[in-house]
């Protein structure tokens, strides 16, 4: 019995999945716009994820579906069961080609900064070698719960951006060995969250570019990245790589962020550039990127990341400030 309810879903899997997505063209469940179909006592179930889809085109997709799976050996009945969510969720990814070079913390300011700019933002940590966002948020140690429909409820923060975080669901150092699939499945969970009225998520990748990155950018399809990169590595062309990456996976650039970008003196403020100044915007120009703005080398930074007080949330901020209008300015464009 068990065996042939499992042929008969295999069966209904695939030809499920021989019916195109109106939207993609692929098949349903490859576009995820449908979940593996279920089958019990004579009944197979789906789950038909709606969103974006005209009343006409919903009705047609059920009639395929019902015409289709009705037609396997064993089905007596066809459900379709219809869902819309994630209805105006878009993310943003923020990618470096390397580590240690600010990508939590532009992170974690840009989406604090973007919040005062009244844009209601959400931050999802997905770096699964260094999970930083829970001490820089001010959430460190604090749990997620599970909602009724087994769903995270993000952490809410003390700067109105709620958090989930990699380092809230696994141990430390747990997630390191995880190859790509599996973090992005990790990360899916905590992006198909209970976000309520979040709009905008910010995605914190993991640095670099290689297999774990290009899983979660394709999987969750990010509107658009930043990349973030000091001056020594854009000359090394680490962000060339970090650019290069996200052409390969289709993801929108949004621009450029170059941190690090001269020395702020703690004793009178004045920035002095020891790698000479303008040379990330030149090479961004160069690239034909855009050039989203330079923070400074700047020990308060550091100091008050490490307190869980991002500078964003200061008064006087004005580096992230204009970092995150150009944002702003670009998702109200695309
Ligand atoms: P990544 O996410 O790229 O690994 P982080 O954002 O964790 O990098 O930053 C690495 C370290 O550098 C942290 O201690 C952080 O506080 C510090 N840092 C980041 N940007 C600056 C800056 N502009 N000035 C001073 N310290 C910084």
């Amino acid at each position: 019995m068990t065996t042939d309810n499992a042929t008969v879903s295999a069966q209904l899997a695939s030809a499920l999945d021989r019916i195109a997505d109106p939207v993609s063209g692929e098949g349903l469940i490859a576009s995820r716009r449908a979940g593996p179909p279920r089958f019990s006592d004579g009944v197979a179930s789906v789950v038909l994820d709606v969103t974006g889809l005209s009343g006409n085109l919903r009705l047609m997709l059920e009639t395929d579906i019902k015409a289709a799976l009705g037609q396997v050996a064993g089905v007596e009945k066809v459900r379709v069961a219809m869902t819309a969510e994630k209805q105006n969720l878009r993310i943003i990814a923020i990618g470096s080609g390397k580590g240690g070079v600010g990508k939590s913390t532009l992170a974690a300011n840009l989406a604090i900064a973007l919040k005062k700019l009244g844009v209601k933002v959400g931050l999802v940590d997905a770096d699964i070698y260094g999970p930083s966002q829970p001490r820089l948020m001010h959430v460190e140690g604090i749990k997620p719960r599970a909602s009724e429909s087994k769903k995270l409820e993000p952490v809410p923060t003390p700067y109105g951006v709620p958090l989930l975080s990699m380092g809230q669901l696994v141990k430390e150092g747990q997630a390191v060995a995880w190859r790509g699939p599996m973090a992005s499945n990790a990360v899916g969970q905590l992006i198909d969250a209970e976000w309520g009225d979040i709009e905008l998520i910010i995605l914190d990748l993991p640095p670099g570019t290689g297999d774990i990155q290009l899983s979660m950018v394709q999987k969750h399809k990010p509107a658009g990245a930043v990349i973030i990169s000091t001056p020594q590595d854009l000359s090394l062309m680490d962000a060339t790589r970090a650019i290069d990456f996200l052409q390969h996976a289709n993801v929108p650039l949004i621009g450029l962020v170059e941190n690090m970008a001269g020395y702020a003196c703690p004793h009178c403020g004045e920035i002095s550039d020891p790698f000479g100044s303008g040379g990330a915007e030149a090479a961004a120009k160069a690239m034909e990127l855009p050039f989203l703005g330079r923070i400074p080398l700047d020990i308060a930074i550091r100091k008050a990341s490490d307190a869980g007080t991002p500078p964003a949330a200061d008064d006087g901020d004005v580096d992230f400030a204009a970092i995150a209008r150009k944002v702003k300015d670009w998702l109200g464009s695309n």
